[in-house]
């Protein structure tokens, strides 16, 4: 059952625009689409400018296409901003910044602003740095119990280099396991999110391995996403990401159907 609801469309920063995507859904066989863009936040430079346009769009398209697709009006909120929830099918809730003292530093934009991040702001701490990450955003996650966990562990984006910041500390991976354990309090579904290896940044999805068996153990809830930015990228990595799932023990993951989240087989 191919469905995706991590989309962003030319409302932010994707390359095309919601019927594209639509209708290159439909080609793919995709039982449901879901669009979540990026929230409007004063801090975020990438927030949606007209959340009115981009819901009267969404609405626009799930009408035209209903024989054909389903199509969902989410938005992937950023934990720092609160969006107004009852204007979305659901939400996907994400952390994308650091916050010190009221200034916002971008974690996902590249590896030069995380290690500057983690020089000026943790005195190269990375078990601080990551201490904060998760507590602040557990802390977001059990008071606002998004319908979706973005990327749970982005901090690890660049972390597929010769010298990884977090892979191959066994301190790292322990404390994101005690956050992991804390979040799946909150009860939602978390993402298998394939987007930084569309991006080429990744050979494998978030989060990671040690994180994806521990989901496994507890029972988690997952849902597949390709977190994409291009209509051709709807996909990206499905096949392997699944087969991976599957080798790690999941039998389903949820997709939305039929206006809710239901069990659907790997
Ligand atoms: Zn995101
Ligand atoms: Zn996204």
């Amino acid at each position: 059952m191919l469905s995706n609801i991590h989309t962003h469309s030319t409302f932010t920063d994707g390359k095309s625009t919601p019927e594209e995507i639509v209708i290159s859904a439909i080609k793919k066989g995709f039982i449901s689409i879901g669009f979540s863009e990026h929230s409007y936040g004063p801090h975020c430079t990438y927030g949606i400018k007209d959340t009115e346009a981009y819901i009267a769009e969404i609405k626009r398209l799930k009408e035209k296409y209903k024989n054909e697709i389903e199509v969902y009006l989410g938005l992937e909120e950023d934990m720092f901003y609160f969006c107004d929830r009852s204007k979305f099918e659901y939400i996907i809730g994400s952390c994308h910044y650091f916050r010190k003292d009221n200034a916002y530093f971008p974690i996902d934009s590249s590896l030069e602003t995380m290690e500057k991040v983690l020089n000026d702001l943790y005195n190269f701490d990375v078990i601080t740095l990551a201490n904060d990450y998760y507590s602040t955003f557990c802390d977001y996650i059990l008071k606002r119990k998004p319908d979706v966990i973005g990327h749970f562990d982005l901090i690890t984006k660049f972390d597929e280099n010769d010298s990884p910041l977090f892979f191959n500390n066994e301190e790292y991976l322990k404390l994101s396991e005690k956050y992991l354990l804390e979040a799946l309090k909150a009860d939602c579904i978390f993402e298998v999110n394939t987007g930084a290896i569309s991006r080429g940044y990744r050979t494998t999805p978030y989060p990671y391995e040690n994180l994806l068996y521990l989901l496994k153990k507890e029972g988690g809830k997952i849902t597949l996403t390709s977190d994409s930015h291009h209509h051709d990228t709807l996909d990206c990595n499905f096949k392997e990401s699944s087969k991976m799932l599957k080798d790690i023990g999941f039998t389903h993951t949820y997709v939305l159907h039929n206006n809710e989240f239901i069990k659907a087989q790997i």
